[in-house]
């Protein structure tokens, strides 16, 4: 897959971001992942990846300077934005369209449902450092929104998109909630400041989770322990992890269709369910 995005900005370019910068009133910030899209074609190809229509509610997780969000305006019945870093809030409430509703707060701490109602989608180039903890409380939160189309670190995106025999804990997570799919990978190029990992664009349409909301902290107890030891074989790490008689892992393993020497990886949802299942049986008959 190749990558997106035009090369670095010329000298020039950059005392023009410098000034930006300063006129907004910020260095821009690692730690808040601050690194500002400025390549509008990457900017229309998301939003165009999104699919967003004059019927879509969106909400964006980071507007930045607002790059994104004005397209999103143009394109979307309504926008709600949540913003973190009051000097960008200032700037964005003087200059987005006063048809996009800002919220200054922490998108690990506002409460989605309220900010967007229950019918919406989530387009943004997400803050890298947290983008995992975002990701999962808005397919959590309840309503989820119907798709995710977000920017996050290339690696991460291929991670949440992997197929068994390269599964792990987020793929599991993610896939739960909804099919992901990598579209297109951006290289640094297209960013002011650029970020110094690659970057993808992640789709992850929602489904209904296949278990009841009070079975997910069982069925995630489970998962987490098969990946505890990822290199070592289920059966062991099983019964050594959550504490079970490895006979009682090995028939449930069996009734799951899962070979005992099975590394946590080889498994998808679906299996991990049937695992799960198995689990729950065997210990209400012991
Ligand atoms: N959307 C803009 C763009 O593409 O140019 C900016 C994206 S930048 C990668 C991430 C943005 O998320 C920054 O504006 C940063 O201040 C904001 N941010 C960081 N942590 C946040 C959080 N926990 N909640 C809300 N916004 C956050």
């Amino acid at each position: 897959m190749k990558n997106e995005g035009s090369s670095s900005a010329n000298p020039a370019e950059r005392q023009r971001w410098r000034e930006i910068f300063a006129g907004v009133g910020i260095s821009p910030s690692k730690a808040r992942g601050q690194n500002f899209l400025h390549d509008r074609k990457i900017v229309e190809r998301i939003v165009d990846a999104a699919g967003v229509t004059t019927n879509d509610v969106v909400l964006e997780i980071g507007p930045g300077l607002g790059v994104m969000t004005r397209e999103l305006a143009r394109r979307a019945r309504k926008v709600v934005a949540i913003e973190i870093d009051h000097a960008l809030a200032e700037h964005l409430r003087a200059t987005l369209p006063c048809s996009v509703e800002l919220i200054e707060g922490d998108a690990l701490q506002v409460d989605f449902s309220e900010a967007v109602g229950t019918d919406y989608i989530v387009v943004a180039n997400l803050p890298y450092s947290v983008a995992t903890a975002i990701i999962r409380r808005l397919q959590e939160s309840d309503p989820p929104p119907r798709a995710l189309t977000v920017m996050v670190q290339r690696e991460v995106a291929e991670r949440m998109c992997a197929r068994p025999p390269d599964m792990s804990l987020l793929a599991v997570g993610v896939q739960f909630h909804g099919s992901a799919k990598v579209l297109f990978r951006v290289g640094g190029g297209a960013f002011v400041p650029p970020p110094r990992v690659e970057s993808a664009v992640v789709q992850i349409t929602a489904h209904p989770p296949p278990l009841p909301r009070e079975e997910w902290a069982s069925f995630f107890r489970i998962v987490a322990a098969g990946f505890a030891r990822r290199r070592k074989q289920l059966l062991h790490v099983l019964s050594v992890e959550l504490r079970l008689p490895r006979d009682t892992v090995a028939r449930a393993l069996a009734t799951a269709g899962v070979t005992s020497q099975s590394r946590a990886e080889t498994l998808g949802v679906a299996d991990w369910l049937r695992v799960y299942a198995a689990l729950c049986e065997a210990q209400e008959l012991t």
